[in-house]
């Protein structure tokens, strides 16, 4: 599955570094309920969504490996 950012609605190409911002389950907070992949010039969005809630979110930047593709 090729990933897309989610605020531009872009694919997010390979060796395009990205972020990934999870959103923590309340109820368990070892676990992501919600998992967002965005391109790094996209990170206003991505900030934007995690604002209201900033302590649920984990905001990780990461490159595509290769082989994932
Ligand atoms: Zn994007």
């Amino acid at each position: 599955m090729k990933p897309r950012c989610a605020a531009c609605k872009k694919r997010i190409t390979k060796g395009e570094p990205d972020l990934v911002l999870c959103r923590m389950d309340p109820d368990n907070p070892m676990r992501a309920s919600v998992r967002l992949v965005y391109h790094v010039r996209c990170q206003g969005t991505a900030l934007e969504r995690a604002a209201a809630t900033p302590a649920l979110w984990h905001m990780t930047h990461r490159y595509i490996e290769a082989e994932a593709n």
